[in-house]
């Protein structure tokens, strides 16, 4: 069975093909700039091209994945009625969509309703869903989603405490986010310890970044909260702050509130506190260069991601494994060392040789109580065996 995979943007979309029999992935690339003009990067059977091609709106873009698809030159399938199903990955699904479902109209209308909590990302995913459908239509669509791995956190951990009417007015309280990729990870670690009932905290480290409590394959808490914003410094968003410095920031820098979320977002994190970039590895030349407030941004990391592994590890009442994921936590030894030293009394030992062998899967000591494992992500495979299952379920 071939499942498509798309990950739709405001002006873009990016897409694997997925040969499930074999779990290859056929071909893979990113429609970009929708609605601009349209760049097509596209890689298949070893060959890459990158191409401009007009791509006025989202479902425009889809032929064009489409003719590539099936094209002599570039393709990987003689027809697109090979591709059963086309998997999406949705990044909030608010109250109303807490599983992977396949597409109709209520799903459709749920999906809307998440607008007004995620109204960056929902607009685009809701352009990428249409535009499927209408260049092909009888095509299965699914919506894997992001948040839906955290929905067994107990109210404790996901009730903030604001006046409780409004919350539940507004949808307010934490939804988690990565969902996608914790379950991968924590499910690989499950495997990889043999122990079902496993304490684990998964740390999502990339330039957004999050942290959960998993136990027994299910979450428990998790740093990211009613937007993707709070938990851990990212790379250009602040994470938890005193709420009290926004409207304080405002005051005093005269931001008005629409663009005070773009502070946040864009304005603070490695990027604000270093003024270096946004990006670790410029932050890390830096660091070996002596920059001081480089130096303190990546020792904010380092130490949040500690604090978050200790209160994660009294909530789950103790710890068998610590797993990295994401483009700072497969490839930062220098973070996962910072992280993890100093850990003795929770019975976390991790192994300097180890940390430093990319590839290497277990890095803590011989001789740690806590198993620290580097699992890379893969949330795209998550969405296609998702979607290759409810596509069968619902035969
Ligand atoms: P996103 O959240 O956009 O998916 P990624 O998971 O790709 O982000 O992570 C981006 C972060 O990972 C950046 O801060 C970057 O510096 C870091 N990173 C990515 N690849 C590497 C690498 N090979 N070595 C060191 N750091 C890396």
């Amino acid at each position: 069975m071939k499942i498509l995979v798309v990950n739709a943007g405001s002006s873009s979309l990016k897409y694997q093909l997925f040969d499930m029999d074999t779990q290859e992935v056929l071909a893979k690339g990113n429609c970009d700039r929708i609605g601009v003009d349209g760049v097509l990067k596209h890689e298949a059977a070893g060959k890459e091209i990158k191409k401009e091609i007009p791509m006025p709106t989202h479902a425009q873009a889809v032929n064009v994945l489409i003719e590539t698809l099936t094209s002599k030159e570039y393709g990987c399938i003689n027809d697109m009625s090979e591709i059963s199903a086309v998997g999406h990955r949705i990044v909030h699904g608010g109250p109303w969509l807490i599983k992977s479902v396949l597409v109709d109209d209520n799903v459709i209308a749920d999906l809307e309703k998440c607008r007004s909590l995620a109204p960056l990302h929902t607009g685009p995913h809701l352009l990428g869903i249409y535009g499927c459908i209408e260049a092909m239509p009888g095509t299965p669509q699914v919506l894997v989603i992001d948040t839906a791995f955290h929905q067994t956190m107990p109210a404790e951990a996901y009730t903030y405490p604001i006046d409780y009417d409004v919350a539940q007015k507004h949808h307010i309280r934490r939804y988690g986010f990565h969902g996608t990729s914790h379950r991968y990870v924590s499910g690989k670690a499950i495997e990889y310890l043999g122990n079902p009932d496993a304490k684990i905290v998964t740390c999502h480290l990339g330039n957004g970044s999050s942290i959960s409590a998993v136990k027994a394959g299910k979450c428990m808490d998790t740093s990211m909260g009613f937007t993707p914003l709070e938990g851990v410094i990212m790379g250009s968003r602040c994470g938890a702050i005193d709420p009290a410095v926004v409207p304080f920031v405002m005051e005093k820098e005269g931001i008005p509130v629409e663009e005070m979320g773009n502070w946040m977002n864009k304005k603070c994190g490695f990027l604000g506190v270093s003024g270096v970039s946004s990006d670790l590895r410029e932050i890390e030349a830096a660091v070996k260069a002596g920059h001081e407030r480089a130096t303190l941004a990546y020792n904010i990391l380092a130490y949040q991601i500690k604090k978050y592994i200790g209160s994660y590890t009294a909530a789950m009442n103790g710890l068998d494994c610590i797993v990295f994921t994401a483009g700072i936590g497969e490839n930062n030894s220098d973070i996962r060392r910072m992280a993890t030293e100093n850990m003795e009394y929770f019975g976390v030992k991790l192994d300097q040789e180890k940390n430093l062998v990319r590839g290497t899967v277990e890095i803590n000591a011989p001789d740690s109580k806590v198993k620290i494992l580097v699992i890379p992500t893969n949330e795209e495979l998550v969405i296609a065996s998702d979607t290759m299952a409810i596509v069968n379920e619902s035969k």
